[in-house]
C-alpha cells in the first residue's frame, strides 16, 4: 500500500513490499533478538554525564532491550539556542535529503521492525505498515514542498510525538517540518526513545545538519513544558492527549508570538454505525480491525459501535467469534495479532475501567493470555451511547449499544455534541443514508463499509476537528501551510 516507495531489499533480505513470511521472520529474530539500543540526546553541546534508565519490552519483562538517557531542561534552552534554520540548502536540496532518509529507513527496516516490536510492542502488521507509513511521509511532504515552491520557513519548530506510532508520527511531524526549511528540536515520548532516536541517527546519516535537527528525549512535566513554553520557538507540532495540547497552547499564548502555529493531533470518542443491510462478515472483520488492531492504541481506533437493533444478537455472536480467533501474544512471533499496551500505567487504567464495568460485558476473551508483559484481553462492553462514555479508553477495549433506525439523526446529534470529531464508520448499502451521516457529521475521517483506521498517507490525508486537533490534515496537501509563512512583494514598476 506504500504508495512513494520503490521496491527495494535491505542487506538482511527484509523486504518491505512483500507480506513477512516465517523464514523473514526467523531471520529478523536470529539478527536481532539480543540486541541492545542505547539512547541518548542528539545536540549540540556535551550533555555531560546523566544517569541512564533500562528499558525493558513491554511483551516480556525478561527482554532487556537497552538503555536510555533523558534531556534535562537546560539542554532543552541550550538546543534551542544553537538551532539554525535550514538555510544553506534550498528546497530540492532538502527533498534530495530527506528522500536519501526515505531509503536510509527502507534500508534498515529489519532493524527499526526489532525495535518497533520490542520497544512499543508492535505486531508484525504494525510495524512493516508503519515503516512505510514513515517512509511515505518524508517522500510525499519532500515532493510537496518542491511543488509548493516552500521557501520562508517559521524558524524553530518543536514536534512532541506520541509513543502509539514513534516512528511514523515522529518522522511524519519532523520531515513537514525539516521540507519546509525549518529547524526542529523534537522530543518523542519517553516510552518510545530508541525508535525515534535510532530513525534521528539516519537523518544526520542522510545529511540533515546538526544544527537544523536536534532530538531532546525526555519527560513531557519536564522536556516538553520546557520546549512548548520557550519563547525562541516560532511553532509547535504535537500528537497526544487533548489535555496536553491545551497545556501546550496556554504555554505557547504566554510566551510565544501570536503568529506562532500549534498543529495539534488528538483523542477522539470514533463511533460506527452498523444498519441491518450491512454485509455483516465485512463488518465484523472491520470492526475488530478497527477496534483492537494495535491493541486500540490508536486515536483513529473504534470505541462506540452502534448496531441496529434486528441484528443486535447476531452481530454480537459473530463478533464474538471472531474476537476469540484473535492471538494476544509477544509480538515478537509472527502469528500475534494483539500485542502488550505500553505501559504498566496504561495496564492498570484500562484494567480497572474492565472491572469497573464488568456486569456490562457481552463478549470476553476466553484465549490464553501471557502474565509476563502488559497485556489486556480484548473486552467487548455493553452501554447507551456515546454519552456514557467519559474519557478515551486508550486500549482493546469496545463498547456496543443497539439502535432504531428512526433515532439515526439522534446519533449524529450526540457525536457532534460530544466535541470530538475524528474518525467515524458507516457499514451501510443505502446510498441515501450514507450520504446524509457523511453530510451531517462533524468528523475528520469518515470510513464507508470498511475499517477506520490506517490511514495513507497522499490518498487519506488524516485529522479531526474540535477537540481532535486544529488541523490541517497529516499527509495531505494543505498540512505544509502551516508549517511556512507566506509573504506578499508587491512592486511598482
Ligand atoms: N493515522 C493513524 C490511523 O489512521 C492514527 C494516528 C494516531 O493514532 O495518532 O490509524
Amino acid at each position: 500500500e506504500a504508495i512513494f516507495g520503490e521496491h527495494r531489499k535491505n542487506s538482511k533480505g527484509f523486504d518491505l513490499f512483500q507480506p513477512i513470511d516465517q523464514d523473514a521472520f526467523n531471520e529478523l529474530r536470529y539478527h536481532f533478538s539480543n540486541t541492545q539500543w542505547h539512547a541518548t540526546p542528539l545536540v549540540n553541546h556535551d550533555v555531560g554525564h546523566k544517569q541512564s534508565f533500562d528499558v525493558v519490552n513491554p511483551a516480556n519483562h525478561n527482554d532487556a532491550i537497552g538503555s536510555v538517557v533523558f534531556a534535562d531542561e537546560s539542554d532543552v534552552l541550550r538546543a534551542i539556542d544553537s538551532a539554525r534554520i535550514w538555510k544553506e540548502h534550498g528546497v530540492r536540496s532538502r527533498g534530495v535529503i530527506l528522500n536519501r532518509a526515505a531509503d536510509l529507513l527502507e534500508q534498515n527496516s529489519g532493524e527499526i521492525f526489532a525495535i518497533l516490536c520490542r520497544e512499543a510492542g508492535k505486531n508484525a502488521f504494525d510495524a512493516v505498515a508503519e515503516i512505510r507509513e514513515a517512509v511515505d511521509f518524508l517522500r510525499y511532504y519532500a515532493a510537496e514542498a518542491i511543488s509548493q515552491k516552500a521557501s520562508k520557513p517559521c524558524g524553530i519548530f518543536a514536534c512532541v510525538s506520541p509513543w502509539n506510532f514513534p516512528l511514523a508520527i515522529f518522522i511524519g511531524q519532523v520531515a513537514a517540518a525539516l521540507a519546509s526549511g525549518n529547524a526542529v528540536v523534537a522530543k518523542p515520548a519517553e516510552t518510545t526513545t530508541i525508535s525515534a532516536w535510532f530513525a534521528s541517527k539516519l537523518l544526520y546519516q542522510a545529511g540533515v545538519p546538526r544544527e537544523v535537527f536536534q532530538l531532546v528525549p525526555g519527560e513531557g512535566a519536564t522536556v516538553g513544558n520546557t520546549l512548548t513554553a520557550s519563547p525562541k520557538i516560532d511553532g509547535v507540532c504535537f500528537t497526544g492527549s487533548t489535555l496536553t495540547a491545551q497545556r501546550i497552547n496556554r504555554n505557547m499564548a504566554e510566551h510565544c508570538a501570536p503568529d506562532a502555529p500549534l498543529i495539534a493531533e488528538t483523542g477522539g470518542l470514533n463511533c460506527m454505525i452498523v444498519d441491518s443491510t450491512a454485509l455483516l462478515e465485512q463488518a465484523v472483520k472491520d470492526v475488530v480491525r478497527s477496534a483492537f488492531q494495535s491493541a486500540g492504541q490508536r486515536c483513529s481506533a473504534l470505541r462506540m459501535l452502534y448496531i441496529q437493533e434486528d441484528i443486535y444478537a447476531s452481530f454480537l455472536s459473530m463478533l464474538s467469534g471472531a474476537i476469540n480467533e484473535l492471538k494476544v501474544a509477544d509480538p515478537w512471533h509472527l502469528d500475534t495479532d494483539i500485542g502488550p499496551v505500553i505501559s504498566e500505567q496504561a495496564l492498570n487504567t484500562i484494567s480497572t475501567y474492565i472491572n469497573d464495568n464488568a456486569d456490562n460485558i457481552v463478549v470476553s476473551f476466553e484465549g490464553e493470555v501471557p502474565n509476563d508483559g502488559y497485556f489486556i484481553p480484548p473486552t467487548v462492553i455493553e452501554t447507551t451511547g456515546i454519552d456514557a462514555l467519559e474519557t478515551e479508553i486508550f486500549g482493546p477495549v469496545l463498547h456496543v449499544a443497539k439502535f432504531k433506525a428512526k433515532h439515526i439523526g439522534q446519533i449524529v446529534e450526540r457525536v457532534n455534541a460530544s466535541g470530538y470529531g475524528l474518525t467515524f464508520g458507516i457499514h451501510s448499502r443505502i446510498d441515501s443514508r450514507v450520504e446524509k451521516l457523511v453530510s451531517s457529521l462533524n468528523v475528520g475521517n469518515i470510513y464507508v463499509n470498511r475499517d477506520q483506521v490506517g490511514a495513507i498517507v497522499g490518498s487519506q490525508p488524516f485529522g479531526g476537528e474540535n477537540l481532535s486537533g486544529t488541523g490541517p490534515k497529516a499527509g495531505g496537501p494543505h498540512y505544509l501551510s502551516k508549517f511556512i509563512k507566506s509573504e506578499s512583494t508587491m512592486l511598482n514598476l
